[in-house]
């Protein structure tokens, strides 16, 4: 997965995160139920992973949160592309030449990104590797020339992703091409660690890998999760709030990984049609009952654009969005007219 490198930044951040959860396992409340709330962060995926654990105990809080963190680890070992030995590693490495035998979890992130990809006509693209890299877009972005995209295009071609269930592998036809799972995986990844919390007795919580939210459960005074959604052009404030139970919020924006150069503000989402940033939206939070669906969608439908997109979550059981257009218009789909809290001003 082409996670992004940490930014300075960000590096300041999780030093800060990691100094609070090594301190102590932050004790962060608890309630009448008696139930213990537990919170610690990390770096993982090359971005911050805050978990959250109500346990019927500190301890029991504290494993499922290492559980989690675990969870996230063994995760990223299959899918970054950053990590040389990953299994999409091996299979971008044998690109042109053979099939790779993979797992039934990194089977399963590509056959449903596949599906994503079906899902928006092709916005959703994880054979855009090539691209990603031509924008440099994990470490220092830059201008490619059109030069540069006009060679990687061909290589950008979902009809040459082979997976064969049966034999379990994934095969890539031309040589060059990349997968990068960097637009899903995420998501994945928080499903994946709701479920070994689970497992290890957690009652309820929140994995939140950067903007990739998944929650489980109630807070101990019954209450939903309250996810707060950021506004895309005022640094440091809320475009919206709103309340999750055992849903996954994720959001994709223009402002995550981006330069500005003549004016032009260019970002690491990418129309496969023309490998430039997308212009259509934003922002776009999905929100569904897997982070794997929230998280593919949020990026696909940055790239169809703020009203295909729109539409596109019309269609979708059990998928609600919360779009702001390229102008700052905000879209809010009919499920989540009455859960969402838009903040005042939210709009441009
Ligand atoms: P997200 O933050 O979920 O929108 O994911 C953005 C990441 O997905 C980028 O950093 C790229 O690694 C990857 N990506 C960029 N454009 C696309 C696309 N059109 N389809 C699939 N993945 C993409
Ligand atoms: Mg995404």
């Amino acid at each position: 997965m082409n996670f992004f490198r940490m930014s300075a930044h960000v590096c300041r951040l999780s030093v800060l995160c990691l100094c609070l959860s090594l301190l102590s396992c932050v004790l962060i409340g608890s309630s009448a139920s008696s139930l213990v709330t537990v919170k610690r962060t990390q770096m993982h995926m090359g971005t911050l992973v805050s978990i959250t654990a109500l346990g019927r105990s500190h301890d029991d809080a504290n494993e499922a949160i290492t559980a989690g963190f675990q969870e996230i680890k063994r995760l990223e070992q299959l899918l970054s592309t950053w990590i040389s030995s990953s299994e999409l590693s091996k299979v971008n490495a044998a690109a042109g030449q053979s099939a790779v035998k993979v797992s039934l979890e990194t089977m399963a992130v590509v056959r449903k990104s596949l599906q994503v990809a079906e899902m928006t006509d092709g916005a959703f693209n994880i054979a855009i590797g090539p691209a990603v890299e031509a924008w440099n877009i994990s470490a220092e972005p830059r201008l490619p020339t059109s030069e540069e995209l006009a060679a990687v295009k061909p290589l950008v071609d979902l009809q040459s992703v082979h997976t064969d269930v049966w034999e379990r592998t994934i095969y890539l036809e031309k040589p060059g091409m990349r997968i990068d799972v960097g637009g899903i995986g995420k998501g994945y990844a928080a499903d994946q660690a709701v479920l070994v919390m689970k497992k290890a007795g957690a009652v309820a919580g929140v994995v939140a890998l950067s903007g990739d939210i998944k929650t489980f459960g109630r807070l101990p005074d019954g209450t939903a999760f309250p996810v707060g959604i950021r506004h895309p052009r005022k640094e440091g404030e809320l475009l919206a709030e709103l309340d999750l139970q055992d849903e996954a919020i994720s959001t994709a924006g223009d402002y995550e990984r981006f330069f500005d150069k003549d004016g032009v503000r260019y970002h690491h989402i990418l129309d496969p049609r023309t490998l430039q940033p997308a212009r259509g939206c934003q922002s776009v939070s999905v929100i569904a009952k897997e982070g794997i669906w929230a998280d593919g969608l949020d990026t696909g439908i940055f790239v169809l654009g703020a009203e295909r997109g729109m539409d596109l979550v019309e269609q979708l059981e059990d998928v609600e969005a919360i779009i702001v257009d390229a102008d700052g218009r905000i879209l809010v789909s009919s499920g989540l007219r009455n859960r969402v809290r838009l903040s005042k001003g939210s709009g441009q």
